[in-house]
């Protein structure tokens, strides 16, 4: 099949999705969307492998999230069991649990993995979290070079220091690809990452705040691919719903409202960004 678009960060295997997972992926069938599901620790990323080993237009990303490091995290989106939340155990990286799941070949790109000073910010043993998030994202990008498959990167800044710069530091000599998940950062966080090869993602947030319209004009249109991060910030019209991957409509739609490029040309690029990127056949 031929994908009209893709939804290259997306979690139909939160629990958010338990209900009607199917007819939700039906529905994205339909409008051409093909989906990324993200995995955020072992059991979201083992269920983003099973649903692309069952449907034909899903594919798998693997790995630990930043947040998942330590045991306070939690949301009843991702993980909630019957209305309850869930806390996060606090995994450490499994390098070989997630490594069996990264060799299977619909899986096609480590992570959501990264820094996340924003959170880690309210943990009082500050530097501890600081360093357990450091360790385990560099465990995922040797994983990522070990399989050969480019890096899903959740970076997000704490209030006074920049994670995108650290991260660049990290990730600067390594020799792997990444693409930026919801960036978030400025052009000048854009610039190092650009210089690597990097990709940037944008979710529906762009289509109700404006903070993000430079950086999208910046950017070349190769370097920018299309997201939802269901079941989270769901685009205008459907603010305030539960997302999901069809929705990724509205997005490429609005990027090319705010670059003042033609819509068709952005969809078609988008999809061939994607395709090349996470090598789909
Ligand atoms: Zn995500």
């Amino acid at each position: 099949m031929r994908y009209s678009y893709y939804d290259i960060h997306t979690h139909l295997n939160f629990s958010a999705f338990e209900a009607d997972r199917e007819e939700v992926f039906a529905l994205a069938r339909e409008v051409g969307v093909g989906v990324i599901n993200v995995g955020t620790q072992k059991d979201t990323s083992r269920s983003a492998v099973e649903f692309a080993e069952k449907h034909e237009g899903a594919w798998a990303v693997v790995g630990l999230h930043p947040i998942h490091t330590s045991a306070s995290y939690h949301d009843e989106q991702e993980l909630g069991d019957g209305g309850k939340a869930f806390t996060s155990r606090g995994e450490t990286f499994d390098y070989d649990y997630y490594r069996k799941l990264a060799l299977h070949p619909k899986v096609v790109a480590i992570g959501e993995c990264g820094l996340d000073y924003y959170r880690s910010m309210e943990h009082e043993a500050w530097n501890m979290e600081q360093k357990k998030q450091r360790e385990i994202f560099a465990l995922q990008i040797e994983l990522a070079k070990e399989v050969r498959k480019p890096l899903m990167l959740h970076i997000r800044n704490g209030s006074s220091i920049s994670a995108y710069r650290d991260a660049y530091d990290i990730l600067k000599d390594k020799g792997v690809l990444g693409n930026l998940h919801f960036f978030a950062g400025t052009i000048e966080e854009a610039k190092p990452f650009l210089d690597l090869g990097f990709s940037f993602s944008f979710t529906g947030v762009i289509t109700f705040a404006r903070s993000y319209d430079e950086v999208i004009r910046y950017l070349p249109l190769e370097s920018i691919m299309s997201e939802t991060d269901a079941p989270y910030v769901a685009p205008v019209p459907y603010r305030g719903k539960r997302n999901e991957p069809s929705y990724v409509v509205e997005v490429v739609r609005k990027i090319a409202e705010i670059r003042g490029e033609d819509a068709e040309k952005v969809r078609e690029q988008f999809v061939k960004n994607t395709r090349s990127f996470f090598g789909l056949v």
